[in-house]
């Protein structure tokens, strides 16, 4: 029998309290924020949908694991035990712990960047696309053009162009392009999902020009997970072998533990290349740690080894992307426009779309998002021209698309926690036109977004 109410795959074994806050108060801390809301306390949001990174609720069996912790400098069993889940479901043969994903893309552009390198991908993440310019290198994105539309249905609008990267290795050369990146899901793009047979047109591709390729594998189980219920062919396979084959089809990774993975905090580096391995480790010793703990402690190796496994049932997959799509099919159904299809892990809003009146470089989607939250202590975040306005010469260009992202949590908040955030948002399109642009009025020269302060318009 088929049941229309989304059940959690959970009980509830212990609660953090949500204080509840006023518009007057909400209003007092945008003015303290200078509007960005990364500036607000955490205290004064009452649904956080800023990031699903490292925001998601942990297991009893994590917070179990975290006892067994072992905090040896080097060797400890906690190490093992994590290496042992990272290669079960990515076969390289070297793993490489980092504290977060961007000290592993900081690691991997250090060795593979450099002022005449051109590096491409579906869509760098923020901090990929910083690591890598950090070095002098370009990041290029060459996305389908589907995934640049939000209102295309198109399956796997992630998918990096094969036509697009043949013509710009034919362009660039064999010498100027030391890795193709692969970002599964398309975090930037919409959270839009690779097909397993993009990746394997990339990896024929990444084979005859014999240039590297690697995942940034943040989100492997919801893009398994859209695999398996959108790709034909796929339907009857556990999500951990597809996870195992997408990863048999690359060089090696670049992963936030904050992400699929459960964990609060955490990432890794991994490859097959044993020279490139051997450099990787000694650049990890100098900011990270030694390389069997990387700048974890033993107890997160442990809870992240359960995290792994936790990360590809199917009934938490199932919860997690019915979730995020009642979420977005709610939005839409009451007028609101959303990227479609909706990905994994947050729904986006067209702010281009909702807010008309307000041209790109007067950031609709932080105007949008600071609506949402005055008007309902709701976080989101810009991802627009606040976000990748800024060129790496100084300039200013408007975003492809101008989003707002409701990024949802693991495990984290109930339906009708999501019921809410679908209520404010409706509250919020009725005065869509009263809604007003910013400007930034200062900002760091680089990932602008973090600290900007704006005013409004
Ligand atoms: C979060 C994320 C990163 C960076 O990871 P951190 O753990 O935040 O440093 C890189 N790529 C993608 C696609 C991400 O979502």
């Amino acid at each position: 029998m088929e049941f229309s109410t989304i059940f959690e795959p959970f009980r509830i074994h212990s609660v953090e309290p949500i204080r509840l806050t006023t518009p007057d108060e909400r209003r007092a801390a945008l003015e303290e924020a200078h509007f960005n809301l990364f500036s607000l306390r955490s205290r004064d949001v009452m649904i956080d949908l800023l990031t699903d990174s490292g925001t998601g609720a942990m297991s009893r069996d994590q917070w179990a694991a975290i006892q067994h912790g072992d905090e040896s400098y080097a060797g400890s069993p906690s190490w093992e035990l994590f290496k042992e889940a990272v290669q079960e479901m990515f076969p390289f043969r070297h793993v490489i712990p980092t504290h977060q994903g961007r000290a592993a893309e900081k690691i991997l552009f250090a060795m593979l960047g450099g002022p005449d390198k051109v590096i491409p991908s579906n869509t760098h993440f923020d901090t990929t696309r910083a690591n890598i310019e950090f070095t002098g290198a370009q990041a290029v994105d060459l996305v389908i053009d589907e995934g640049r539309d939000p209102a295309s249905r198109h399956p796997f609008k992630g998918n990096l162009d094969p036509v697009k990267l043949e013509r710009f290795l034919t362009e660039h050369g064999r010498d100027h392009v030391p890795v193709i990146m692969l970002t599964v899901t398309n975090n930037s793009g919409g959270g839009q999902p690779v097909s397993l047979q993009n990746i394997r047109d990339i990896r024929d591709i990444s084979l005859a020009w014999g240039i590297p390729l690697f995942l940034d594998a943040c989100r492997y189980a919801e893009n398994a997970w859209f695999i398996r219920t959108r790709e034909p062919g796929q339907g009857h396979r556990e999500v951990s072998d597809i996870v195992r084959e997408m990863a048999s089809l690359a060089d090696g990774m670049t992963m936030s533990a904050k992400k699929d993975p459960l964990g609060n905090i955490g990432g890794w580096l991994a490859m097959n290349d044993d020279e490139l391995a051997a450099q990787a480790r000694t650049l990890l010793v100098l900011t990270e740690g030694f390389p069997t703990y990387g700048g974890l402690a033993g107890r997160d190796l442990e809870a992240l080894a359960v995290g792994i496994h936790e990360s590809v049932s199917h009934d938490y997959l199932q919860y997690r992307i019915r979730s995020t799509a009642y979420v977005a099919e709610s939005l839409a159904d009451s007028g609101i426009p959303v990227v479609q299809p909706p990905g994994g892990h947050a729904v986006y809003i067209d702010a281009k779309a909702m807010l008309p009146h307000i041209p790109p470089l007067e950031y609709p989607g932080q105007a949008l998002a600071v609506a949402l939250y005055e008007t309902g202590g709701v976080r989101g975040c810009e991802i627009g021209s606040v976000m990748f306005g800024r060129q790496p010469d100084g300039s200013e260009q408007a975003s492809a698309m101008e989003l707002v992202r409701l990024a949802i949590p693991r495990r984290t908040y109930t339906q009708s926690h999501m019921d809410y955030v679908i209520e404010v948002c409706q509250r919020v399109a009725e005065q869509a036109t009263d809604l007003r642009g910013f400007r930034i009025v200062r900002e760091p020269p680089a990932l602008r977004h973090f600290t900007a302060d704006f005013e409004p318009v």
